[in-house]
């Protein structure tokens, strides 16, 4: 990303939406959102995340759940924040598990860009899915989107919701009831 061609276009930009860039307060914007640009869709840029390395535990066919992960993501359609609490839930395999900390970082990497919450809730379910020893995931998404806050109907508060499941979390309907079970409890 050029930083100074982005500055270019935000100065523009507010040119055409009726505001003057050059007066006091916004002289330095341009600069403040090329600055903010490289932060929230850093994920655009950085090679793809890789990290899974697991560690050996006893844990074997138990699920674990971790939620409240956060995340800030920016909605494609609209350009404008969307965000909320990430719950990721899986049952490891071959006595490994991932670390927690990994968790994080992977839903931080495929939030910083435009990205739709369905496609984001489906990246890290395949991602995990394809990556680390388990015999099921499952990702739910709440968040709140601006685009559906700040214009149109104005529904504040509102929280959409996703899901996304793989393997027995899938298909075996005990299994996933167990995980919705966790997950009340966590929340
Ligand atoms: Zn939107």
């Amino acid at each position: 990303m050029e930083k100074e061609k982005i500055e270019k276009l935000i100065f523009q930009l507010l040119k055409e939406v009726g505001e003057n860039p050059t007066r006091d307060g916004l002289k330095e914007t341009p600069q403040r959102v090329a600055k903010v640009f490289d932060e929230i869709f850093m994920g655009l840029k950085k090679p793809k995340f890789a990290d899974f390395k697991t560690f050996k535990t006893k844990t074997n066919g138990e699920l674990i759940v971790v939620s409240k992960i956060p995340f800030y993501s920016i909605c494609e359609h609209h350009l404008l924040p969307f965000f909320g609490d990430v719950v990721v839930g899986y049952i490891p395999a071959q006595n490994q598990t991932l670390g927690l900390s990994k968790f994080l970082r992977l839903v931080d990497y495929w939030s910083r860009r435009p990205f739709i919450q369905e496609e984001l809730t489906e990246i890290i379910c395949q991602e995990l899915t394809e990556n680390i020893p388990n015999s099921g995931v499952g990702v739910l998404i709440e968040a709140r989107h601006l685009c559906m806050e700040m214009r149109g109907v104005r529904s504040s508060n509102a929280l959409t919701k996703t899901e996304c499941f793989s393997g027995e979390l899938k298909t075996n309907r005990e299994r996933r009831v167990e995980f919705f079970e966790r997950v009340k409890e966590g929340l």
